[in-house]
Protein backbone atom coordinates (compact mmCIF):
# COMPACT_ATOMS: atom_id res chain seq x y z
CA UNK A 1 0.00 0.00 0.00
CA UNK A 2 1.19 3.18 -1.03
CA UNK A 3 2.08 5.25 1.89
CA UNK A 4 1.11 9.16 1.21
CA UNK A 5 2.78 12.25 2.96
CA UNK A 6 0.96 15.02 4.58
CA UNK A 7 2.59 18.73 3.59
CA UNK A 8 4.64 18.65 7.04
CA UNK A 9 5.94 15.28 6.68
CA UNK A 10 7.34 16.02 3.19
CA UNK A 11 9.27 19.16 4.74
CA UNK A 12 10.94 16.55 7.06
CA UNK A 13 11.85 14.29 4.26
CA UNK A 14 13.17 17.41 2.36
CA UNK A 15 15.28 17.88 5.25
CA UNK A 16 16.76 14.02 5.16
CA UNK A 17 17.01 14.31 1.72
CA UNK A 18 18.84 17.52 1.83
CA UNK A 19 21.24 15.69 4.60
CA UNK A 20 22.13 13.28 1.74
CA UNK A 21 22.95 16.05 -0.88
CA UNK A 22 24.88 17.41 1.31
CA UNK A 23 26.87 14.32 2.26
CA UNK A 24 27.44 13.74 -1.95
CA UNK A 25 28.69 17.39 -2.03
CA UNK A 26 31.09 16.52 0.96
CA UNK A 27 32.04 13.20 -1.09
CA UNK A 28 33.10 15.45 -4.12
CA UNK A 29 35.53 17.24 -2.64
CA UNK A 30 37.03 14.39 -1.45
CA UNK A 31 37.10 11.27 -4.33
CA UNK A 32 39.70 11.46 -6.25
CA UNK A 33 42.34 8.70 -7.32
CA UNK A 34 44.40 7.20 -4.65
CA UNK A 35 41.49 7.80 -1.97
CA UNK A 36 39.51 4.69 -0.63
CA UNK A 37 35.60 3.56 -0.81
CA UNK A 38 36.21 3.01 3.34
CA UNK A 39 38.12 6.06 3.99
CA UNK A 40 34.85 8.03 2.35
CA UNK A 41 32.77 5.80 4.09
CA UNK A 42 33.95 6.89 7.69
CA UNK A 43 33.80 10.65 6.37
CA UNK A 44 30.33 10.03 5.50
CA UNK A 45 29.07 8.50 8.75
CA UNK A 46 30.83 11.25 10.37
CA UNK A 47 29.46 14.01 8.16
CA UNK A 48 25.29 12.47 8.21
CA UNK A 49 25.86 12.27 12.65
CA UNK A 50 27.36 15.92 12.69
CA UNK A 51 24.34 16.89 10.95
CA UNK A 52 21.77 15.45 13.28
CA UNK A 53 20.83 12.35 11.32
CA UNK A 54 21.86 8.38 11.13
CA UNK A 55 23.29 6.71 8.17
CA UNK A 56 19.86 4.87 6.68
CA UNK A 57 22.21 2.27 5.73
CA UNK A 58 24.36 0.89 8.11
CA UNK A 59 22.52 -2.23 9.51
CA UNK A 60 19.96 -2.44 7.16
CA UNK A 61 19.06 -5.82 6.25
CA UNK A 62 22.86 -6.17 7.63
CA UNK A 63 24.65 -3.75 5.23
CA UNK A 64 28.05 -3.78 6.96
CA UNK A 65 28.55 0.55 6.15
CA UNK A 66 27.26 3.98 5.60
CA UNK A 67 27.67 4.50 1.74
CA UNK A 68 26.92 1.61 -0.79
CA UNK A 69 30.46 2.15 -3.28
CA UNK A 70 29.74 0.36 -6.66
CA UNK A 71 32.87 1.09 -9.06
CA UNK A 72 32.62 0.03 -13.21
CA UNK A 73 31.07 -3.15 -12.86
CA UNK A 74 29.55 -3.18 -9.77
CA UNK A 75 25.86 -2.19 -10.35
CA UNK A 76 24.70 -0.85 -6.75
CA UNK A 77 25.07 -2.34 -3.05
CA UNK A 78 29.08 -2.31 -3.08
CA UNK A 79 30.44 -2.72 -0.16
CA UNK A 80 33.51 -0.01 0.40
CA UNK A 81 36.72 -1.43 1.02
CA UNK A 82 40.86 -0.57 1.18
CA UNK A 83 41.31 -0.84 -2.00
CA UNK A 84 42.82 3.11 -3.65
CA UNK A 85 40.05 4.36 -6.55
CA UNK A 86 42.27 4.63 -9.92
CA UNK A 87 42.29 6.86 -12.84
CA UNK A 88 38.86 5.82 -15.38
CA UNK A 89 37.24 4.78 -12.58
CA UNK A 90 33.37 5.69 -12.04
CA UNK A 91 31.64 4.45 -9.69
CA UNK A 92 28.33 4.82 -7.90
CA UNK A 93 27.64 6.37 -4.43
CA UNK A 94 24.36 5.61 -2.78
CA UNK A 95 23.80 7.34 0.61
CA UNK A 96 20.87 7.56 3.03
CA UNK A 97 20.40 9.48 6.34
CA UNK A 98 17.59 9.34 8.36
CA UNK A 99 16.15 12.10 10.95
CA UNK A 100 12.88 13.25 12.21
CA UNK A 101 11.25 9.93 11.57
CA UNK A 102 12.22 9.94 7.55
CA UNK A 103 14.49 8.83 5.22
CA UNK A 104 16.56 10.43 2.63
CA UNK A 105 17.95 8.27 -0.46
CA UNK A 106 19.97 9.81 -2.94
CA UNK A 107 23.08 8.60 -5.56
CA UNK A 108 25.59 10.30 -7.85
CA UNK A 109 27.99 8.28 -9.97
CA UNK A 110 31.04 10.43 -10.16
CA UNK A 111 34.16 10.14 -12.53
CA UNK A 112 37.24 9.50 -11.45
CA UNK A 113 40.57 10.76 -13.41
CA UNK A 114 39.83 10.55 -16.50
CA UNK A 115 37.27 8.26 -17.44
CA UNK A 116 36.49 6.69 -21.36
CA UNK A 117 34.47 8.77 -23.63
CA UNK A 118 31.69 5.98 -24.04
CA UNK A 119 31.33 5.86 -20.07
CA UNK A 120 30.96 9.54 -19.70
CA UNK A 121 28.14 9.51 -22.05
CA UNK A 122 26.17 6.23 -19.77
CA UNK A 123 26.42 8.36 -17.35
CA UNK A 124 25.63 11.93 -18.86
CA UNK A 125 22.34 9.59 -20.24
CA UNK A 126 21.48 7.94 -17.45
CA UNK A 127 21.53 11.07 -15.37
CA UNK A 128 19.09 12.92 -18.33
CA UNK A 129 16.92 9.91 -17.75
CA UNK A 130 16.73 9.93 -14.21
CA UNK A 131 14.62 13.39 -15.12
CA UNK A 132 12.77 12.12 -18.22
CA UNK A 133 11.27 9.32 -16.08
CA UNK A 134 10.62 12.03 -13.04
CA UNK A 135 8.01 14.14 -15.54
CA UNK A 136 6.23 11.48 -15.65
CA UNK A 137 5.45 11.01 -11.66
CA UNK A 138 2.14 13.39 -12.07
CA UNK A 139 -0.86 12.84 -10.90
CA UNK A 140 -2.88 10.51 -13.61
CA UNK A 141 -0.05 8.71 -14.17
CA UNK A 142 0.93 4.76 -13.24
CA UNK A 143 4.36 3.18 -11.74
CA UNK A 144 5.15 1.76 -14.94
CA UNK A 145 4.79 5.32 -17.34
CA UNK A 146 8.06 6.20 -15.17
CA UNK A 147 9.94 2.79 -16.15
CA UNK A 148 8.39 3.46 -19.77
CA UNK A 149 10.06 6.73 -20.37
CA UNK A 150 13.38 5.42 -18.71
CA UNK A 151 13.33 2.24 -20.47
CA UNK A 152 12.87 3.95 -23.99
CA UNK A 153 15.30 7.20 -23.24
CA UNK A 154 18.29 5.11 -22.42
CA UNK A 155 17.64 1.66 -24.51
CA UNK A 156 17.47 4.46 -28.02
CA UNK A 157 21.50 4.48 -26.83
CA UNK A 158 22.06 0.85 -26.65
CA UNK A 159 22.25 0.46 -23.64
CA UNK A 160 20.69 -2.53 -20.81
CA UNK A 161 18.52 -1.39 -18.02
CA UNK A 162 18.65 -3.51 -15.16
CA UNK A 163 15.26 -5.53 -14.22
CA UNK A 164 16.45 -6.92 -10.80
CA UNK A 165 16.98 -3.66 -8.48
CA UNK A 166 14.21 -1.29 -8.85
CA UNK A 167 13.39 2.54 -6.92
CA UNK A 168 10.92 2.67 -4.58
CA UNK A 169 8.68 4.38 -2.16
CA UNK A 170 10.69 5.87 0.97
CA UNK A 171 9.42 7.27 4.03
CA UNK A 172 9.44 6.52 7.47
CA UNK A 173 10.56 3.07 6.70
CA UNK A 174 13.73 2.81 3.71
CA UNK A 175 11.90 0.59 1.05
CA UNK A 176 8.05 1.16 0.97
CA UNK A 177 5.65 0.51 -1.91
CA UNK A 178 5.54 1.44 -4.78
CA UNK A 179 8.29 -0.62 -6.31
CA UNK A 180 9.22 1.72 -9.40
CA UNK A 181 11.26 -0.49 -12.28
CA UNK A 182 13.18 1.30 -14.60
CA UNK A 183 11.45 -0.04 -17.52
CA UNK A 184 7.32 -1.14 -18.57
CA UNK A 185 4.60 -0.62 -20.48
CA UNK A 186 2.61 2.59 -20.75
CA UNK A 187 -0.80 3.14 -18.68
CA UNK A 188 0.29 0.24 -16.33
CA UNK A 189 0.75 -0.45 -12.66
CA UNK A 190 -0.27 1.28 -9.67
CA UNK A 191 -1.67 4.43 -9.86
CA UNK A 192 -0.06 7.51 -8.60
CA UNK A 193 -1.84 9.17 -5.49
CA UNK A 194 -0.84 12.89 -4.48
CA UNK A 195 1.58 13.02 -1.13
CA UNK A 196 3.64 10.11 -2.36
CA UNK A 197 7.31 10.13 -2.07
CA UNK A 198 9.51 8.10 -3.96
CA UNK A 199 13.22 7.28 -4.97
CA UNK A 200 13.66 6.95 -8.70
CA UNK A 201 16.91 5.36 -9.82
CA UNK A 202 17.60 4.47 -12.61
CA UNK A 203 20.67 1.42 -12.94
CA UNK A 204 22.02 1.49 -16.46
CA UNK A 205 24.46 -0.93 -18.18
CA UNK A 206 26.62 0.22 -21.12
CA UNK A 207 26.35 -3.47 -22.10
CA UNK A 208 23.89 -6.22 -21.32
CA UNK A 209 21.21 -5.74 -19.06
CA UNK A 210 21.82 -8.77 -17.11
CA UNK A 211 23.86 -8.55 -14.14
CA UNK A 212 25.47 -11.03 -11.26
CA UNK A 213 24.84 -11.52 -7.71
CA UNK A 214 28.16 -12.25 -5.88
CA UNK A 215 28.75 -14.91 -3.08
CA UNK A 216 29.16 -12.31 -0.47
CA UNK A 217 25.38 -11.36 -0.93
CA UNK A 218 25.79 -7.70 -1.67
CA UNK A 219 28.01 -7.05 -4.47
CA UNK A 220 26.25 -6.92 -7.96
CA UNK A 221 27.88 -6.97 -11.49
CA UNK A 222 27.32 -6.57 -14.69
CA UNK A 223 27.86 -10.12 -16.60
CA UNK A 224 29.39 -8.58 -19.18
CA UNK A 225 31.55 -7.07 -17.15
CA UNK A 226 31.13 -3.46 -18.57
CA UNK A 227 30.50 -0.21 -16.42
CA UNK A 228 27.20 0.64 -14.76
CA UNK A 229 26.14 3.93 -13.91
CA UNK A 230 23.21 4.95 -11.28
CA UNK A 231 21.69 8.64 -10.16
CA UNK A 232 18.80 8.77 -7.41
CA UNK A 233 16.58 11.47 -6.52
CA UNK A 234 13.66 11.88 -3.92
CA UNK A 235 10.76 13.30 -5.31
CA UNK A 236 7.08 13.73 -4.40
CA UNK A 237 3.96 14.49 -5.60
CA UNK A 238 2.35 17.93 -5.17
CA UNK A 239 -0.21 19.49 -6.34
CA UNK A 240 -0.39 16.60 -8.39
CA UNK A 241 2.73 17.13 -9.86
CA UNK A 242 6.60 16.17 -9.06
CA UNK A 243 8.52 18.21 -6.60
CA UNK A 244 12.31 16.89 -6.42
CA UNK A 245 13.39 16.78 -2.55
CA UNK A 246 16.96 15.88 -2.95
CA UNK A 247 19.66 18.06 -5.39
CA UNK A 248 22.91 17.28 -7.18
CA UNK A 249 23.63 21.24 -6.47
CA UNK A 250 26.28 20.58 -3.98
CA UNK A 251 27.92 17.61 -5.76
CA UNK A 252 28.08 20.48 -8.55
CA UNK A 253 29.58 23.06 -6.68
CA UNK A 254 32.14 20.59 -5.39
CA UNK A 255 32.90 19.69 -8.77
CA UNK A 256 33.21 23.34 -10.39
CA UNK A 257 30.53 21.85 -12.65
CA UNK A 258 27.95 24.24 -14.10
CA UNK A 259 24.36 23.00 -14.36
CA UNK A 260 21.21 24.28 -14.43
CA UNK A 261 19.19 21.17 -14.82
CA UNK A 262 17.31 21.12 -11.97
CA UNK A 263 15.72 24.43 -12.57
CA UNK A 264 15.25 23.85 -16.02
CA UNK A 265 13.06 20.54 -14.94
CA UNK A 266 11.30 23.26 -12.83
CA UNK A 267 10.71 25.90 -15.40
CA UNK A 268 8.34 23.30 -17.63
CA UNK A 269 5.12 23.11 -17.32
CA UNK A 270 3.64 20.08 -16.28
CA UNK A 271 -0.27 18.73 -17.97
CA UNK A 272 -2.05 16.53 -15.50
MG1 LIG B 1 19.79 4.83 -2.87
MG1 LIG C 1 16.93 3.80 -3.33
Amino acid sequence: MIIPKTREEIELMRESALIVSKTLGMIASEIKVGVTTLYLDKRAEEFIRDHGAEPSFLGLYGFPNSLCMSPNSQVVHGIPNNKPLESGDVISVDCGAYKNGFHGDHAYSFEIGEVAEDVKKLLRVTKESLYVGIRELKLGNRVEDVGNAIQKYTEAHGYGVVRELVGHGVGQKMHEDPEMPNYGKRGRGKLFIEGMVVAIEPMINLGTKNIRQHKDGWTITTADGKPSAHFEHDVAIIDGKPEILSTFAYVYQALGIVSNEEEEFRKVPFVI
